[in-house]
């Protein structure tokens, strides 16, 4: 949506196909936070498509609220990363990319985060960092978009595949209310998160694209117990403006299969009460999951196929979908309209 979004401020007109209703999948599952987790564990290409992000999200904030009338709440509580092993690294990357960190000892925890667990002895503190409220986000796109006379929404609309003749796809094949129907356009992209390899199979096999499965809970709480984001082994508590508290997450290779386990429910307990040993009191009031889209070399793949000259692709973000999407849509966009691109493509091409 955001890659239409990108499209029709530029002029073209778009028709989006989606299997399901418009902003289900993922980008619906996730916690929101606008920053990698652990951020200087990826690539360098991530960073520099999460630091263009970060800065544009207050202004996609603003226009949408300006547009659609929801607050996507873009609030910046700060990441508090609890005992991380490798925190020597993580300032060194602070540092080269100017990105504030600080280190707090026991104490200065705890005066940060009272409700915070005994057992924390460190913590690295970034205090920019921001949590967005994603399934309102998604809602305002899709609201923006039926808006704008030039985009066509299509909903329940399953894409099964291409129509081509002389390496040009001439149109997408897709299942609507158990019909087949065509759709034409002069480009296409795929952006189908997890599933999007099924669609390059053809065009594109060494696009790795492979679904990890991400377990969230979700807590209501009388009295906020944290102000901050706080993380310790993969796994954190995100506190919402209105006393709403996300635990996430698993990652788990299990296929397309997005059932929610008991096991995970535990797992996924027990991180949040050592983080927040209050959360005792209280039980969850909900639980879902995601599918991730996987790279092998943890970097999405962003550019156009390597086999069919009008096909393009933005997928494969993996853990940082929402913190990335902004970037990712104005790059391809930039690769699709030969424009300047805002930074180097060629990370993200996709494989010969
Ligand atoms: C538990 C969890 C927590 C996360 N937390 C964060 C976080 O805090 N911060 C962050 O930045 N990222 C986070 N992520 C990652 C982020 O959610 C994903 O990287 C991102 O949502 C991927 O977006 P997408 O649009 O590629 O995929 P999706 O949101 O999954 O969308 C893919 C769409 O393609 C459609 N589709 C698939 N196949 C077809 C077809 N054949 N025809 C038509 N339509 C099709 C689907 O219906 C779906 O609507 C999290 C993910 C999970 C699961």
């Amino acid at each position: 949506m955001l890659v239409a979004r990108e499209l029709v401020a530029s002029g073209c007109s778009v028709t989006l196909l989606d299997r399901s209703k418009f902003g289900q999948e993922a980008s619906w599952a996730g916690g929101g936070i606008i920053s990698p987790l652990y951020p200087w564990r990826y690539a360098d290409a991530v960073t520099v498509l999460a630091r263009w992000a970060q800065s544009f999200y207050p202004s996609l904030q603003a226009n949408l609220l300006a547009e659609t009338g929801i607050d996507v709440e873009l609030v910046a509580s700060g990441l508090l990363m609890l005992d991380a092993d490798d925190a020597e690294t993580a300032k060194r990357w602070a540092i080269a990319n100017e990105t504030p960190m600080e280190d707090l000892l026991a104490a200065e925890l705890r005066i940060r985060e009272p409700h915070l667990g005994p057992d924390f002895k460190h913590g690295l503190w970034m205090p920019r960092v921001a949590n967005i409220r994603n399934p309102r986000l998604l809602k305002a796109l899709v609201i923006g978009l039926l808006e704008q006379s030039r985009v066509s929404l299509n909903s329940h609309c399953e894409v099964q595949g291409f129509r081509v003749a002389n390496a040009h796809i001439e149109s997408v094949r897709a299942i609507v209310n158990g019909e087949t129907r065509e759709f034409g356009a002069d480009r296409f992209i795929v952006c189908a998160g997890a599933w999007s390899r099924a669609l390059l199979r053809e065009s594109d096999p060494g696009v790795e694209v492979a679904p990890v499965k991400g377990q969230m809970l979700l807590f209501r709480l009388q009295q906020p117990l944290n102000r901050s984001i706080l993380l310790t082994a993969g796994r954190y508590v995100i506190p919402r403006q209105d006393g709403h508290l996300l635990v996430g997450s698993t990652l788990e290779h299990c296929g397309f299969d997005k059932q929610a386990t008991a096991q995970a429910r535990e797992v996924l307990l027990k991180s949040a009460r050592e983080l927040l040993p209050a959360l005792k009191e209280n039980e969850p009031i909900a639980q879902w999951s995601g599918l991730r889209p996987g790279t092998q070399h943890g970097i999405p793949y962003i550019g156009r196929s390597r086999l069919w000259e009008n096909l393009y692709v933005n997928t494969g973000q993996y853990r940082n979908g929402l913190v990335l999407a902004p970037a990712s849509a104005r790059l391809l966009v930039d690769i699709l309209l030969e424009r300047t691109p805002i930074v180097d493509p060629r990370p993200y091409a996709l494989p010969a």
